[in-house]
């Protein structure tokens, strides 16, 4: 008897593996899905001063949630970034993926500091898991702005110190908008920092109008079904972030602070760990950070994450601005806000996408966009424009000395964005795209496309060669339309 069920048993068994490998064919030719690989990520130390960049490995992660990309556009051609990452596969030579991106290093090594003492710098690296053993190689822009090589290192996905328990989630992941799956899609973030247990009704609110903020300027409007908008926020204890240069002392969850290399409306996160932990229980390919304060101010680096402060009033205009460095590179136009760095000499090009040195024998990138009866450079009423943003900076500067209420801050924004729009909409070539002198931090030697851009003032509109930049990432993303 026993032999008698066990062998129809052993039949039926080997009977369902093939129906099984017969439905698995099946699948193959009907073109079905095969799951998406796991999202592994490389953490590392970026460290160095004035004279000295090192990488050092940290860890090897396997994130809790599946790859969010798509197989079909694993190879960035955009050629975007102060670095570029690939992922080659070790036995064959193959490129299974790269990326441009780029960090808080560059901007650290600009610093009076750096010629001091050295800094470190914690950041993430995100790829689809590799089958077997792999390389990843980073480049850097040497002076003359090519990429060379920076830092080789063996990855093996079967090592048993890849980590793959993944750190708890942290908060509920909310859908803001779902449009497809995310390897179809582009998948933004939205994190919020600084959010009370009883705030977070707010941030849904605040995630949900800083989505529609972006929605609203174009090409995003026009690509909105390219996007999947996700949100989180893990509660902090007290409400808002830090703000060291007006007394202000917070802890908050992602470690969001102002004041980022003593610049007071610079916003960012030193925490990269507590970022990517957070964020690895969303799908996601771009993260804007909303901080839960009323003070001016944001920050964005490309391919990592951007920052707004989302009660500002100038909070929709402050998502997109930071969006559009995060997101495609595109470099700041304006030239009158004082910040950071060091003057730049403009003899080299550089590679960000909407600005341009005008060098000797060199078209500007966009040349395909000017109009032949559009002078080169471009004329336009730059000694109004700066004797106002002259004037204009001054005062901002005493408001922020004098500890003076932010709506005094939002009357002087908006009295300043009015004269700015006026002035540069009366004048000739205020729709041309051409090269405007005045751009990259700098009054000489570096132009921007337009007259006016989202990426120049507080105009609600990117100029047509940020668009066309912005459209090329959806297109890296979610596919050409
Ligand atoms: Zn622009």
């Amino acid at each position: 008897m026993r032999c008698f069920h066990a062998r129809p048993g052993r039949m039926s068994f080997a009977l369902l593996l093939l129906i099984l490998a017969a439905a698995a064919g099946a699948d193959t030719q009907t073109g079905s899905e095969t799951p998406p690989p796991l999202t592994m990520r490389l953490d590392y130390f970026h460290t160095g001063n004035v004279e000295l960049e090192v990488f050092a490995f940290d860890e090897l992660v396997v994130e809790p949630l599946p790859w969010p990309g798509h197989p079909d556009r694993a190879v960035d051609t955009t050629g975007r970034g102060d670095y570029f990452f690939e992922l080659v596969d070790d036995a064959s030579g193959e490129l299974l993926y790269s990326r441009g991106f780029s960090s808080i290093y560059p901007e650290w090594e600009e610093m009076a500091a750096a010629e001091e003492r050295f800094s470190t710098f914690h950041e993430s690296l995100r790829f689809p898991q590799p089958e077997g053993p792999a390389r990843v190689r980073v480049l850097r822009r040497d002076g003359q702005n090519q990429f060379v090589p920076a830092w080789e290192i063996r990855i093996d996905p079967a090592d048993i110190l890849v980590k793959r328990a993944p750190s708890p989630a942290r908060a509920p992941l909310l859908t803001i908008q779902e449009r497809g799956r995310p390897a179809d899609k582009v998948d933004l973030l939205i994190l919020g920092d600084g959010y009370t247990p009883a705030e977070m009704a707010k941030f849904e609110a605040d995630a949900r109008r800083m989505s529609a903020a972006l929605f609203a300027v174009s090409p995003f409007r026009e690509r909105q079904d390219d996007f999947n908008v996700w949100a989180m926020a893990p509660a902090s204890a007290r409400s808002g972030v830090a703000r060291p240069s007006s007394g202000l002392q917070r802890h908050s969850e992602l470690g969001t602070r102002y004041d980022a290399f003593r610049s007071e409306r610079y916003v960012l996160t030193f925490d990269n760990r507590a970022l990517r932990d957070i964020a690895s229980h969303a799908p996601y390919e771009f993260v804007q950070i909303l901080v839960n304060n009323e003070t001016y101010g944001g920050g964005g680096i490309y391919g990592m994450y951007a920052t707004a402060a989302v009660d500002s009033v100038w909070a929709d205009y402050l998502f997109v601005h930071e969006f559009g460095h995060h997101f495609a590179a595109l470099a700041d136009e304006y030239f009158t806000s004082p910040v950071a760095y060091q003057p730049k000499e403009p003899d080299v090009e550089p590679w960000e996408p909407n600005v341009t040195a005008l060098l000797e024998g060199m078209p500007p990138k966009w040349a395909a966009l000017i109009s032949g009866s559009t002078p080169v450079p471009t004329p336009w009423p730059k000694p109004a424009f700066e004797d106002y943003a002259r004037d204009y900076q001054t005062r901002r500067q005493q408001i922020r000395d004098a500890g003076r209420p932010e709506s005094e801050m939002n009357v002087l924004f908006a009295e300043a964005q009015a004269f700015f729009d006026q002035l540069l909409s009366d004048a000739p070539n205020s729709d041309a795209v051409g090269a405007f002198e005045g751009a990259y931090y700098e009054a000489e030697g570096y132009y921007r496309p337009a007259m006016n851009c989202l990426m120049f003032t507080r105009y609600p509109v990117f100029c047509p060669v940020c668009s066309q930049a912005v459209g090329e990432t959806i297109d890296l993303y979610a596919g050409p339309r």
